[in-house]
């Protein structure tokens, strides 16, 4: 579903230059939970902004759903943004936007008929136990519901891939445990490949298949959580 290959992201230039990402390898397969933890600094945002086109790797492939993320046309750049859906720390609302129209976002960057948006949405609130916020603003919400928002807005275009960023770092625990809930929810009944980065041991314990750990832009182990927590 996602393959890094030899990804190496270099930012800056001259004598300034830092190695985010050195030559990762790494393969999500299609309907996993695949958790990616490391301190600060070690590169787990550039690795999720590659996937999300954000940044474009120095050298290496990224392989999603057999296309090449580094040589892709405009046309397909288009198609394959609304195939991956991302969720972020601090949510990344619109403050100014009801929930409704937050959640909309995507639909109408795609075109999608007001009739079709309006069902879907319903849908997705629905969906992320917020039916009835539909018409309050992001200032009104608390930290959890706003990611439910966070959420619904990321799954508008039936994306087959979640990348949540650091999705439960900004909540308490107990928020914590049920926006983990919901993304398990997500990824059984949608199917949906999820690849998160964290810096919480208990976040990928909770609902990761796989682990990645990763340092100074490296993979320094991988496999599957009972496997890499069982090493001695
Ligand atoms: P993490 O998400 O694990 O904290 P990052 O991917 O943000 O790691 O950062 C990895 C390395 O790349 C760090 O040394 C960071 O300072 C550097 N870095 C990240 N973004 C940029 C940027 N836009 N320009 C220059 N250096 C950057
Ligand atoms: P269909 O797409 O034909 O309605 P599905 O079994 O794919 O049938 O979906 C069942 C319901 O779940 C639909 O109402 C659909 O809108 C919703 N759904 C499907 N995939 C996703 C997704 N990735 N994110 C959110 N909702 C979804």
């Amino acid at each position: 579903m996602i393959e890094f290959k030899g990804v190496t992201k270099v930012y800056g230039s001259g004598g300034n230059e830092v190695k985010a990402l050195d030559g990762i390898d790494l393969e999500v397969k299609k309907g996993e939970i695949c958790g990616v933890i490391g301190f600060s600094g070690a590169g787990k945002s550039t690795l999720i902004r590659t996937v999300n086109l954000l940044e474009r790797p120095t050298a290496g492939q990224i392989i999603v759903d057999g296309l090449d993320l580094t040589a892709l046309s405009k046309k397909d750049v288009r198609g394959v943004k609304r195939k991956i859906g991302m969720v972020f720390q601090h949510f990344n609302l619109l403050n100014s936007k009801t929930v409704y129209a937050n959640v909309a976002i995507p639909l109408l960057l795609s075109n999608v008929p007001q009739k079709v948006i309006k069902e879907r949405v319903a849908e997705l609130l629905s969906f992320v136990g917020l039916e009835d916020k539909a018409n309050q603003y992001p200032d009104q919400l608390s930290g959890g519901q706003k990611q439910r928002v966070g959420i619904a807005r990321a799954l508008a275009t039936q994306p087959s891939i979640l990348l949540c960023d650091e999705a439960t770092s900004a909540l308490d625990p107990q928020t914590t445990a049920s926006i983990l809930k919901l993304l398990k929810k997500i990824n059984e009944e949608y199917n949906i490949t999820i690849l998160m980065i964290t810096h919480e041991m208990s976040v990928i314990r909770e609902v990761c298949d796989t682990v990645a750990v990763i340092e100074g832009g490296k993979i320094i182990e991988s496999g599957s959580v009972f496997e890499v927590f069982s090493n001695p």
